[in-house]
């Protein structure tokens, strides 16, 4: 691994409201890593990191002429990125690989630390010994010479040595390549040196290596897990979502056997939701450009939103007037000089520059595709004057939103660009903000532990005291932190309080969840908010008869029901539990004699609500029970002529197995008390 380290950082757009942090936008960037932070390394980072430079060396001994850039330990794994003029990896080079790996880890070769003064680095590297097993003359070390010119003036440069290959590094390292033992080679990509797309492209070889056989082998059985459930595999073989080029990417078609299980689920949560006393609201896909620049998401976050719709009228002026599209967009976020005065006012400083003012007619009108639903629903808290009295105020819907994601980051139902949040908004006062939250935490424990997720955990972002990022007083901040560790703490929920995590706005919670594998899901949050408040000028009339200003809560706990169904999929692997199963109940004859029966029982059900379908085709029960399996139907009711003449089914269930014949109205009584009870 070369001295200059790299490490992944995900930079989350803190965004003006709630919402855009459920699905946070990550861009990928490289940062050398300090000395500093790399003698923190862990023991399996260091690990990992010393299995690069064995995968380094058994590539110089396949292909001599590799030149190595950098490699370091990344989550489950490490890689190398490396250039081979002459051949393209390929999976099938991998077994070669692995096996040249074991050699050098049965060699047991050492690793040895030099310290080296620039001009002897720089040497080592034009001679091609840098990342090299031996001199290569004329075929100098291209990219460590680079690497080394982003080395400090006065940081020790260093190498470390292992057999013949000596590298360009800092370390830390395992002592002998022993060690690099339980290892495999997972894949192989494509990346620009320095991630950057004006440099020469390279291919980058990924590993993973483990302390143990064992710790290998449960992390290749858990990836192997976690492809069968892969939702994006499973949606399309239940039939559950379509993702389709011509509609448009990462936006996602709900087919209906997937509609069944969001309706499910959502008529669940908004069951919750009525005893929690919410309020189901409405609202429209989209809004006025001037409603986001009141809310601050226009235009400082035009970039993860979607273009404005101009408006017709508009558009035809700017045509006419031959005005080219840079002026468009600039004119469609200008503001009035009143507006500028209004938000400047309320806010109490300057939230909006004077660069941004345009006489009225030099301004364009036009409509956002909702990129939150938040300014929609302060327009209906704002819609009657409120009293002290009707606090809190707690609006939810199931708000659908649109936010621009590169290409290249959508994935499945996980990543999408149009998506449905769980959202509400609660308004209150400040002396209800810890009871509010503690609501929004119970509710997320009551349908995680339904669905069966009882291992997770909440994260409460506070400010980092020393910045200047956070607004809002700092008697407010104390008190929303103290109320968002108090309901955490109240609900025996196990959390991390994390400075310097919180919105600018105020505090916030995120949840975390675990699955049936243990990999972690972050679903959605729990914010308070002082700023919108006072963007919109939002009051309520106190028990003294005067205007007092609102806080807010947004809540999003799930995040959108996009990315909590694409969870529920692979949790479940497909068998959901009766109550969301799209088909609950599938009908098998077992020949065409009791087909009468059969659409007599079926008719029951059906009227009985249940979900429920009917296999007489002339095919042998064997394939029809495998066929039901497969769909991950629940439960299976065998019909033969036995069957028909004592009135009874024979029950299967697709996890449990045989669970014997019994009259029909003892199957439906159960199988209602499964639904109603939403067992597992
Ligand atoms: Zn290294
Ligand atoms: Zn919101």
């Amino acid at each position: 691994m070369p001295l200059a380290a790299f490490r992944v950082v995900i930079i989350l757009n803190l965004v003006a409201s709630c919402g855009m942090d459920t699905a946070p936008l990550t861009t990928m960037s490289e940062a050398r890593k300090t000395l500093e932070e790399r003698a923190q390394m862990s023991d399996i980072d260091r690990l990992r990191h010393s299995c690069a430079h064995v995968m380094a060396t058994a590539i110089l001994r396949l292909w001599p002429n590799a030149q190595f850039a950098y490699g370091p330990p990344v989550e489950n794994g490490f890689y190398y990125d490396f250039d081979l003029p002459d051949h393209r990896i390929t999976p099938d080079d991998f077994e070669k690989i692995e096996a040249e790996m074991k050699k050098i880890s049965k060699e047991n070769q050492k690793f040895e630390w030099k310290g080296v003064s620039r001009d002897e680095a720089i040497a080592l590297a034009k001679s091609g010994r840098l990342g090299g097993l031996t001199e290569r003359p004329g075929n100098p070390s291209t990219f460590k010479l680079d690497l080394l010119e982003k080395i400090p003036e006065g940081e020790q440069i260093s190498t470390f040595q292992n057999g013949d290959f000596i590298d360009l590094c800092a370390g830390p390292h395992v002592g002998y390549s022993g060690k690099c033992k339980h290892v495999k080679i997972m894949s192989v990509a494509s990346a620009f040196y320095m991630g950057d797309d004006t440099k020469p492209q390279l291919q980058r070889l990924y590993g993973t290596a483990f302390p143990t056989s064992e710790e290998l082998a449960k992390h290749l059985e858990q990836l192997e897990e976690a492809k069968k459930r892969d939702h994006r595999k499973l949606g399309k073989e239940l039939k559950l979502f379509h993702i389709d080029e011509e509609v448009g990417q990462g936006l996602i078609l709900w087919t209906p056997n997937g509609a069944i299980l969001r309706q499910e689920l959502q008529n669940f949560i908004s069951e919750e939701l009525r005893k929690q006393g919410y309020s189901q609201v409405f609202t429209p896909h989209i809004g006025k450009v001037g409603l986001y620049k009141t809310s601050g998401h226009f235009p400082y976050y035009k970039d993860s939103q979607f273009a404005p719709v101009i408006e017709n009228d508009d558009l035809a002026k700017v045509i006419k007037e031959g005005c080219g599209c840079c002026e468009v967009m600039e004119r469609l976020g200008a503001v009035s000089a009143r507006m500028r005065q209004q938000l400047n006012e309320r806010a109490g400083k300057e939230v909006i520059t004077e660069d941004r003012v345009l006489p009225d007619d030099k301004l364009l009108d036009g409509f956002l595709l909702k990129p939150m639903n938040c300014p929609h629903h302060i327009k209906i808290y704002d819609s009657q004057p409120r009293s002290y009295r009707d606090l809190p105020v707690r609006l939810a819907e199931f708000g659908t939103v649109y936010r621009w994601e590169q290409s290249g980051e959508l994935n499945g139902m996980t990543r999408v660009r149009g998506f449905t949040q769980d959202d509400a908004h609660l308004f209150c006062t400040e002396d209800q903000v810890a009871k509010e939250v503690l609501g929004c935490l119970s509710l997320v424990k009551i349908v995680l532990n339904t669905l069966g997720m009882h291992d997770y955990r909440v994260r409460v972002g506070l400010r980092d005291p020393d910045s200047s990022k956070f607004t809002g007083n700092p008697e407010q901040w104390d008190k929303a932190e103290a109320a968002c560790r108090e309901a955490a703490a109240t609900l025996g929920v196990p959390f991390t309080e994390e400075p310097g995590e919180a919105a600018f706005y105020g505090p916030k919670i995120d949840f975390v969840i675990k699955d049936v594998i243990g990999r972690e899901w972050q679903l959605g949050t729990v914010q308070v908010d002082y700023v919108l408040p006072v963007r919109f000028d939002l009051t309520y009339n106190g028990a003294d008869n005067r205007p007092h200003r609102p806080v807010m809560i947004h809540r999003a706990p799930f995040g959108s029901m996009e990315r909590f169904c694409g969870v529920l999929i692979e949790h479940f692997a497909g068998h959901f539990p009766t109550w969301l199963a799209p088909e609950q109940v599938r009908i098998l004859t077992i020949s065409e004699k009791v087909d009468a029966f059969a659409d007599e029982i079926y008719a029951q059900l059906k009227d009985a609500g249940l979900r429920v379908s009917l296999n007489n085709d002339a095919d042998k029960i064997g394939a029809k029970i495998r066929l039901a399996q497969l769909d991950r139907v629940p439960y299976m009711l065998v019909l033969g002529e036995k069957e028909a003449a004592a009135q009874c089914v024979a029950v299967r269930h697709s996890k449990k197995g045989d669970l014997g014949v019994k009259p029909i109205a003892e199957f439906l009584a159960e199988i209602a008390a499964e639904v109603k009870e939403r067992r597992l």
